[in-house]
């Protein structure tokens, strides 16, 4: 082997390697979790803002690795993007989350699901099929589902995308734009999107407490998702001032560690039973 000398170098590239080695374990595991049932969803709930009442729940998916544990979707969803396995994972993803939803609507609050929809998911010409078959195969009702995708997703492919959410939409599925505001989408796109909810990223949230100009930001938003006839779900929100906040705006639904962290299935039942206390 080539002599590199003792010096940084050689130590910084066993690390690339020893880095390299183990994303390319952790894509072999992956596409065997998928398979093994090693994947889980956590839910988030959303919330009223005004009753405290809960109108839903958001998936989440986590890893849990034999030997590393807990992974969160940092860890691993930006890897499936790269290699294509996203879609296999979204689409285990969406059938889990329905199935779920579809026990919960022996409550009386009939929650609904949210389930993040990747752009890869999205361009296939099957997604509408995949969606529809989620659906009958769990006996969910189409308008308890929210597929939530961000701005890039949409306005990347407008012309494929449009229709096919449009054709969903016809079913009485929800749209939502997720982290609305860190993409670059103008507002003029906005309104000729076929979308029903618009949630509001967690960087806004963050300054209304302590900003006045993060503040009216995130008010004129907020303003115009009502404008436009969306619902608005505040996202990230971690403490009463900013409840107290976007209830004094009129925001109808937040999210946030405030009211719940993501919970597994169990928790889930838990919060449907204990009584809103807020
Ligand atoms: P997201 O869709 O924006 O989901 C919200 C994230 O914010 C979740 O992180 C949630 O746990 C976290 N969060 C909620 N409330 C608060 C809060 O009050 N404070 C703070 N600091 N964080 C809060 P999580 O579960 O780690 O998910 C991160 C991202 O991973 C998600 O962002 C989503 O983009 C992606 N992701 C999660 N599940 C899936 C999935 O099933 N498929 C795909 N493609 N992506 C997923
Ligand atoms: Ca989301
Ligand atoms: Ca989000
Ligand atoms: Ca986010």
């Amino acid at each position: 082997a080539k002599d590199r000398g003792p010096s940084t170098v050689a130590a910084y590239d066993s690390r690339l390697h020893a880095e390299a080695l183990d994303r390319l374990e952790l894509r072999a595991d992956l596409q065997r979790a998928i398979f093994q049932n090693e994947l889980v969803l956590h839910y988030q709930p959303t919330v009223e803002l005004e009753t405290g009442r809960i109108t839903g729940f958001e998936a989440l998916v986590r890893w849990q690795h034999p030997v590393r544990g807990l992974l969160s979707p940092a860890s691993f969803v930006p890897m499936a993007e790269e290699t294509g396995l996203v879609v296999q994972l979204n689409t285990w993803v969406l059938f889990q989350a329905c199935r779920f939803a579809a026990v919960l609507q022996n409550d009386w609050r009939r929650p609904t699901m949210s389930v993040n929809i990747s752009a890869q998911q999205l361009v296939r010409t099957d997604f509408v099929e995949q969606v529809n078959r989620a659906l009958s195969e769990s006996g969910l009702s189409a308008d308890r589902l929210t597929l939530e995708i961000t701005e890039s997703v949409v306005l990347q492919d407008l012309e494929d995308v449009v229709p096919r959410l449009s054709q969903l939409r016809d079913r009485g599925i929800r749209v939502a734009i997720d982290d609305f505001g860190t993409g670059y989408s103008s507002l003029a796109y906005l309104t000729e999107l076929p979308i029903d909810v618009l949630k509001v990223d967690k960087s806004f949230i963050d300054r209304v407490a302590s900003d006045a100009q993060g503040a009216s930001v995130t008010e004129a938003i907020i303003s115009m998702s009502h404008t436009m006839n969306l619902s608005t779900v505040a996202e990230g929100v971690e403490v009463a001032e900013q409840a107290a906040w976007l209830r004094q705006v009129r925001c109808p639904i937040g999210q946030g560690y405030y009211w719940s962290r993501p919970v597994d299935e169990n928790g889930v039942h838990d919060l449907l039973t204990r009584p809103t206390n807020e």
